[in-house]
């Protein structure tokens, strides 16, 4: 699994007359793969390699359904130490 989310990246470059820069009707270079992805308060974004995107999106939504189900689990968790201390106080 990995945090964050994926992004596809069309680009211009230096030459001149490229076909990225064409007035009529410019095609930029791409797409590229980049990976955002903040963990342990630091922010980072990294290129993925074309070939690896299909399974850095794996990776991605992996992570993704990891994190909601453990929010459910800490929400049943909190829900019934709540509801566990309300009965002790009812006795
Ligand atoms: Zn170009």
């Amino acid at each position: 699994m990995h945090p964050g989310s994926l992004s596809e990246q069309y680009n211009v470059c230096g030459k001149p007359r490229c076909r990225c820069k064409d007035p009529k009707k410019p095609r930029r270079h791409g797409p590229y793969y980049q990976l955002g992805f903040t963990w342990r308060g630091k922010s980072t974004s990294r290129f993925v390699r074309p070939e690896r995107v299909t399974e850095i999106r794996h990776k991605v939504e992996n992570y993704k359904q990891f994190r909601e189900l453990v929010n459910e689990w800490v929400d049943l968790s909190v829900e019934l130490e709540r509801a566990t201390s309300k009965q002790r106080h009812g006795d």
